[in-house]
């Protein structure tokens, strides 16, 4: 009684269970109107109109307050679905677990969900406690009690302009705190993806970790082993397109979420030589989505795990595999070991594929073969990925130089550096590489052969399409089927030791 009293006369809200929230008027919180999209005013007025309560909520609602425009407008409700359905003429209900409505206004989705309660108890669970199954409503109060963090539980009503605070959430956006709602080794048991939440948001919005929702994390972070591939690789999507990516990758590491976790972000975070690589490549897609550019999921995987693909491709190479085939070997591997525990998209499979099967295609600038790689579909995508590797110091920059020279030049100049690369002019046509080792420029007549045989004779031609996976959902994917090889594996020389790429410092 009296801590309360305390904590009421200091102003201090209870950040556990809460059943009436603290109203704020536009004086107190600094909405601008102005930001909240029309769609979502016309949702909510919808639904008043109706009779029901309807607020805007979550992070639009957070962002609000940050004066940031949200991205997408999240709606909650006290109707049921079916009452939300009929209220709107393109509304479909989805879900299975929970249902929530999709309205749509031309091109524009928002989510309206109806309030959920908080019976967790009865909940069925796995054997760690994680909620399987939550189907029950509640009311706003229950609502705002299962909802991850203190700013990411207020409601805004855009008819009265009032913001409604269950949990101190007005409180922690001014101290720049991440807080979860109740006790947080209960909340990060029941889910533990809000364990990476709290580190994307705390990188994304430069807020700290309040220290009792930090604490258990370390030791709690094995808990992300038991929930499903298809949410991690939904969540580390989000988290890689944030617009602060390298925050969010260097923020996991701080929490110690990245050890033994997801096998992509040991090798992100570990491995010593893509270091590099990788840091220019995550700025490279911050500043995409700074300057309000589309990032292909494909490309920031490629990227991410071009240095293991590396790896492995220099090491069948050094075996005494071609290198074509031997880049498709590396790739399947890499793709496999992934798809494992990340539920990787086929079309995302597809995507990286293609740009990694480009990268030796690069090399490759006599006769006809920069002209057929300028015309394929994704030669954009690898042709950035070709500079980033020139960035980060792997390959010379004279070749990226000379693609940025091609890609603008007339048809006439193109036809000249055609000709002075096949008459071995200033670039030379392909640098033959020491016979030991391995290296990206590999050139030779058998090392052409087998180009060539990879092209024209066989399965290896990188198209994607022997990834199908049957899987359910969007993300449904299982593991890819491993690649047929064709023929028997031809020796080349003598292999030495991989080459490595130039070493870069790791963070680890
Ligand atoms: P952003 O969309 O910018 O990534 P967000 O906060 O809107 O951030 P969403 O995933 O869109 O994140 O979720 C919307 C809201 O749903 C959140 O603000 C939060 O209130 C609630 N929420 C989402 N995921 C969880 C979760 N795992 N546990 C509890 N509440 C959640
Ligand atoms: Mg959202």
């Amino acid at each position: 009684m009296i801590k309360k009293f305390i904590r009421k006369i200091l102003g201090v809200k209870d950040a556990h269970s809460n059943s009436e929230p603290e109203i704020l008027g536009p004086e107190q919180h600094g909405i601008d109107p102005k930001m909240v999209s029309s769609n979502a005013v016309r949702v909510t007025s919808s639904l008043q109109e109706a009779g029901f309560e309807a607020f805007v909520v979550g992070g639009a609602v957070r962002d609000l307050l940050l004066g940031v425009k949200p991205k997408d407008f999240d709606i909650a409700t006290n109707a049921t679905p079916e009452q939300v359905k009929k209220l709107f003429r393109r509304a479909f209900i989805i879900g299975r677990r929970f249902q929530i409505v999709h309205v749509m206004f031309g091109q524009d989705l928002l989510e309206v969900t109806t309030f959920r309660g908080t019976a967790t108890d009865n909940a069925p669970k796995d054997e760690h406690g994680r909620v399987l199954r939550d189907n029950t409503f509640g009311t706003q109060a229950e609502d705002a009690e299962r909802r991850d963090f203190t700013i990411n539980a207020m409601y805004y009503n855009p008819a009265t302009q009032q913001v409604l605070d269950y949990h101190g959430g007005m409180r922690d956006m001014r101290a720049k705190l991440l807080r979860i709602i109740g006790q947080p080794e209960t909340r990060y048991r029941e889910d533990p993806v809000r364990m990476l939440r709290v580190v994307r948001f705390a990188a994304k919005l430069k807020f700290d970790i309040e220290p009792t929702t930090a604490a258990p994390i370390s030791v709690m972070a094995p808990l992300i082993n038991n929930v499903p591939a298809a949410r991690v690789f939904d969540e580390m999507l989000k988290l890689l397109m944030s617009g602060s990516a390298l925050a969010c990758l260097l923020q996991l590491r701080k929490a110690g979420l990245h050890h033994g976790l997801l096998p992509l972000l040991d090798v992100v975070l570990e491995q010593p030589l893509g270091f590099r690589f990788v840091t220019l490549a995550l700025e490279a897609t911050d500043k995409r989505i700074a300057s309000g550019k589309t990032v292909s999921p494909g490309f920031l995987f490629a990227s991410l795990l071009w240095h293991q693909v590396l790896e492995k491709w220099n090491a069948y190479q050094a075996s005494g595999e071609f290198p074509i085939p031997a880049l498709h070997l590396a790739a399947d591997e890499v793709l496999e070991s992934q798809t494992e525990k990340l539920a990787l998209q086929r079309k995302i499979g597809s995507d990286m594929r293609d740009i990694w099967a480009m990268q030796p295609r690069f090399e490759r600038r006599n006769g006809k073969n920069p002209y057929k790689l300028l015309e394929h579909v994704r030669f954009r995508a690898g042709y950035d990925f070709l500079l980033l590797r020139c960035s980060s110091g792997e390959i010379e920059q004279e070749l990226g130089d000379w693609w940025s020279a091609f890609y603008e030049a007339d048809e006439t100049i193109r036809a000249e550096m055609v000709t002075a690369i096949s008459s071995g002019g200033a670039a030379g046509k392909r640098k033959r590489p020491p016979r030991r080792g391995t290296r990206l420029e590999e050139g030779g007549e058998a090392a052409d052969q087998a180009d060539h045989a990879a092209e024209h004779g066989g399965d290896d031609d990188f198209d994607g399409d022997d990834l199908h996976a049957e899987g359910e959902g969007e993300y449904g994917a299982a593991a890819a089927p491993k690649r047929r090889r064709r023929g028997p594996r031809r020796k080349r020389g003598e292999g030495g030791g991989p080459d490595t790429a130039p070493t870069t410092p790791t963070i680890d």
